[in-house]
């Protein structure tokens, strides 16, 4: 890739007087404020729920002063992934889902561009944006902060046919695929084309796997009512799960409970059983079953950012995570700090001291926000020469949405466990409390209210996904390279056509020929 290194991408950044303070010896621990106009520059790669979290808190405890920061990620919003279910399936507007991270980060500056290459040894990253030449930025200070990938395998026809569920655009075009193929369904005539189309597959029974598959048969058999073709029976929803249980974040009593909720439903699961291929929609199972699926949801496991380990020198572990202490600094295999350089979330390998046992934090946003909190805390410390602090969190529990009314829910260990509506009503409430911005938690209580007293809404945009195929269909090819394209104004061309009168222009307007374009300005 070629790097505009001219641009120095210090022009994009509103702070780009900033000089990087000096580090005498080069020791973390000897950072120090200079003066009111040398201020520290920290970039952060990645706006989720670490990025937006920790930029927020060190904002909040360190003005623009003496600190800036940049947030760099190809997004414009940070979304909240424990709801992408729930979007999916219709309770929740995706927009509301998500944070613009230009209305939810104040006094920081934004960068919507791709890392590609982190040279931490020489404090450069270089960024991808979406248009224009890849260019490079320098740091004092980096976070790491880019979350995790779907983990997938090289099997048959998955990379072809499948979709991942990790992001709300992947959770808006499933929604609209499943209620495309009922319309499509209800207008098709034969018999096995029609179960292919009503048959959707969902590989991977964790959390997000079940809170899926739960919410999206919950939908699907709702908008059943819409369609006096199709009954809910006709619907088929499968799991395919690789081990001898689902959900795994939960105890064995909660995960049965949640097993016969979705079995009641008609939801088939197959535990112990692995998906071979699916090679035009051919769903080939490891337990010889086999059958068509217009449909496959790939929800087996994520995988820390691969940019981590292809284009980075900061070390990872075998997993690909981000190497740290549990103050959040990167550091290498024998534990020494690599200065100036932090990681949390999905892409870091953070010990569990309240595990212990060489155990690593979960991948889930209650800890990911946390980490990021306390992250925060040890930078504004680390900065002002204060002793840092180590995290630590005592998990508070886990809550998951089964579709409307139905839910699993377990407390301090498993000692408190909710099924069915109290599970479902601490999913929605605690999840709104951890919602990020006031003005999105308000749109999704909203919206909640709306759907209560309208219904649920199952209208599927399909075009959506390809808004530009109806215009390309009747577009005329486009006349060779310099030939001047004789047009006339709409208003004329419209002529002849019932109904639409054209008026000839008055004596005051001049219609510039072949533009299209009326000039109304006094002759
Ligand atoms: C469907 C689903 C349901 C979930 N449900 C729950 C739940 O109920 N409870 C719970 O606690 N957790 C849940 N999680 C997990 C939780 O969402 C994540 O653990 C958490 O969001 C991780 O935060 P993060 O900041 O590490 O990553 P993210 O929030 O994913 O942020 C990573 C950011 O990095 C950006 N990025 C990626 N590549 C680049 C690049 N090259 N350059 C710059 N930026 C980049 C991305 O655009 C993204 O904004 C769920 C996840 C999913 C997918």
């Amino acid at each position: 890739m070629a790097v505009d290194d001219t641009l120095g991408t210090d022009a994009h950044i509103r702070d780009d007087n900033i000089v990087g303070i000096s580090h005498p010896d080069g020791h973390s621990g000897d950072h120090e404020i200079v003066d009111a106009h040398s201020r520290i520059r920290l970039v952060i790669l990645g706006g989720g729920s670490v990025g937006l979290t920790v930029a927020n808190k060190l904002r909040a405890r360190m003005p623009r002063s003496d600190l800036a920061i940049v947030i760099v990620d190809p997004r414009p919003y940070a979304q909240y992934p424990p709801f992408l279910p729930e979007a999916a399936a219709g309770s929740i507007e995706p927009r509301d889902v998500v944070a613009p991270h230009r209305l939810a980060l104040h006094g920081i500056d934004v960068l919507q561009a791709r890392a590609e290459h982190i040279d931490h040894a020489n404090k450069t990253i270089v960024l991808d944006p979406e248009d224009g030449p890849a260019y490079k930025i320098h740091y004092d200070q980096l976070v790491i902060a880019l979350g995790s990938v779907s983990r997938t395998l090289p099997i048959p026809g998955l990379a072809e046919n499948a979709i991942g569920f990790k992001n709300v655009e992947e959770g808006i075009a499933i929604r609209n695929r499943v209620i495309n193929r009922m319309d499509i369904a209800a207008s098709v005539t034969d018999p096995a084309e029609r179960a292919r189309m009503l048959t959707f597959t969902f590989v991977g029974g964790g959390f997000a796997g079940v809170e899926a598959i739960a919410e999206l048969e919950d939908m699907a058999r709702y908008a059943c009512k819409s369609y006096p073709t199709i009954e809910p029976n006709d619907l088929r929803f499968v799991m395919v799960e690789g081990s001898g249980r689902i959900l795994p974040e939960v105890s064995e009593s909660s995960g049965l409970y949640a097993l016969g909720e979705m079995e009641k439903r008609g939801i088939e699961v197959y535990l112990n059983t692995f998906l071979n291929s699916c090679i035009d929609g051919n769903v080939v199972l490891s337990n010889g079953k086999t059958f068509e699926s217009d449909t496959i949801v790939w929800t087996a496991g994520i995988k820390s950012n691969p940019l981590l380990s292809t284009g980075s020198d900061l070390p990872v572990d075998k997993l690909g995570r981000v190497t740290v202490l549990p103050t959040l600094q990167v550091c290498d295999a024998d534990g020494n700090v690599i200065p100036d350089a932090w990681a949390a979330g999905d892409c870091a390998a953070v010990p569990d001291l309240v595990a212990g046992d060489g155990k690593f934090c979960p991948p889930n946003a209650q800890y990911a926000i946390r980490e990021a909190k306390c992250m925060a805390r040890n930078i504004d410390a680390e900065l002002h020469g204060r002793p840092l602090e180590d995290f630590r969190h005592q998990n508070i529990g886990v809550v998951a949405s089964l579709g409307m009314n139905k839910g699993v829910a377990e407390f301090l260990g498993g000692k408190i466990k909710l099924h069915g509506w109290p599970a479902w009503m601490a999913h929605r409430a605690y999840h709104v409390y951890a919602m990020p911005t006031t003005n999105r938690k308000a749109h999704i209580l909203a919206g909640w209210l709306q759907q209560a007293l309208l219904g649920r809404e199952t209208v599927s945009l399909g075009s959506v996904e390809d808004p530009r195929h109806e215009f390309v269909k009747v577009a005329v090819p486009s006349a060779p390279p310099g030939v001047i394209v004789q047009q006339e104004p709409i208003a004329a061309a419209a002529t002849g056509v019932s109904g639409v009168e054209t008026l000839a222009p008055a004596a005051h307007e001049h219609v510039v020929a072949g533009s299209g374009v009326e000039d109304i300005t006094e002759s």
